[in-house]
């Protein structure tokens, strides 16, 4: 297991110091103890689990048609999340990918992204349309303009825009149209709704396709256009001023903001996209964008020594996740992981800590 630390200042890769690099540009005051590390293969930091206020959520960023349910299944079972959020682009319209999510038996909740509309511009009244069957399967998972709440955990998950693609213009303003918006504001104005029904006592997690604008401008910023010499900043308006909105109006607490749709590599090999940003009254912004998300390895002999006799051979996987540790409400850690599947056999393959909070014992 490889582990990387933010905080740490000798054992980073490139990669891993460059994203902690500027992760660490607007984060509260670094540490300056030395790096965590751990010698297990078979565990992360002990479960989070609904007890003590401590809720472990794992982001499934863009899938991007990179979901195995069974794979899956056993990298989530051993990284023990209480909640699973998944940010949209499952595929193009690949409805048997977000039924097979639909399937996954953790409590969960889901965006749809712009890929998920990727051929339909309005609803069809005459069949369902691709769309609309995608809509269908994840029920009330689907967030979108929504609010759903996990009262075990205390914890309110409230949806985005669906279909967002990025920048100042509503993408498929038609399908919008199912929700009642017509515009910015008034999109801005149904995230707000949402939130402001999440029961008191609960955190308000805010799970978008994209993210917000105004967490910076330069290409390799958490919602940075990469595609374009000189960058700017590609967020959704309107989830900019929902949020702030009810920062300013509302005691809502909103610990975490999880999108995707920015991919953490950037266009033509420019590097590598900052995946954490942090905001107003302590909010921390995560882009859980690593695409592709799945790796392929080489079974290894003792593997396929280990397959029951006629059984198909499925190489082994490492699949990656964010994994976001709240504790009372607040953000503790973040991490992005890869975990190594291999028949029945899961481990801890890479930790890149992005976020532990300053006060953290280490
Ligand atoms: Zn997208």
């Amino acid at each position: 297991m490889v582990v990387r630390c933010c905080c740490s200042s000798s054992s980073w890769s490139a990669a891993g110091a460059a994203v902690a690099a500027r992760a660490s540009a607007n984060a509260p005051p670094p540490r300056s103890s030395s790096p965590s590390s751990r010698t297990s293969r078979r565990a992360m930091d002990p479960a989070a689990g609904a007890g003590r206020g401590r809720v472990r959520i794992a982001v499934v960023g863009d899938v991007h048609n990179d979901w195995a349910l069974e794979e899956d299944s056993k990298a989530l079972q051993f990284l023990q999340p209480d909640l699973v959020l998944f940010t949209g682009d499952y595929g193009n319209e690949n409805v048997e990918l977000v039924k097979s999510i639909s399937d996954l038996q953790l409590p969960k909740a889901a965006i749809l992204g712009n890929h998920d509309c990727w051929h339909t511009y309005q609803f069809s009244e005459k069949k369902a349309d691709r769309v609309r069957l995608q809509l269908g399967s994840l029920g009330e998972q689907h967030v979108g303009y929504k609010c759903l709440d996990f009262p075990t955990i205390k914890l309110s998950v409230v949806g985005g825009r669906p279909f967002s693609c990025g920048g100042d213009r509503l993408f498929r303003p038609k399908l919008l149209l199912k929700w009642g918006v017509n515009d910015m504001a008034g999109s801005a104005k149904k995230i707000y709704d949402a939130a402001t029904s999440a029961p008191e006592g609960h955190s308000v997690v805010l799970l978008a396709h994209n993210g917000p604008t105004g967490l910076g401008s330069r290409m390799d910023d958490i919602c940075g256009r990469d595609w374009v010499p000189g960058g700017g900043d590609h967020g959704d308006p309107d989830l900019e001023r929902a949020i702030s909105d009810l920062q300013r109006e509302t005691g809502v607490s909103i610990p975490l903001v999880v999108f995707g749709h920015m991919h953490k590599s950037l266009a033509y090999g420019r590097g590598l996209r900052k995946m954490i940003a942090f905001g107003a009254n302590g909010t921390i912004y995560l882009n859980g964008a690593v695409v592709p998300r799945v790796r392929y390895a080489q079974a290894s002999p003792s593997d396929e020594q280990n397959q029951p006799e006629g059984s198909a051979s499925v190489a082994p996987t490492s699949r990656a996740f964010t994994i976001a540790d709240l504790s009372e409400g607040r953000v503790e850690k973040i991490s992005e992981v890869w975990v190594l599947v291999s028949g029945d056999r899961t481990e801890l393959e890479e930790e890149i800590v992005l976020y532990k909070h300053p006060r953290e014992h280490m």
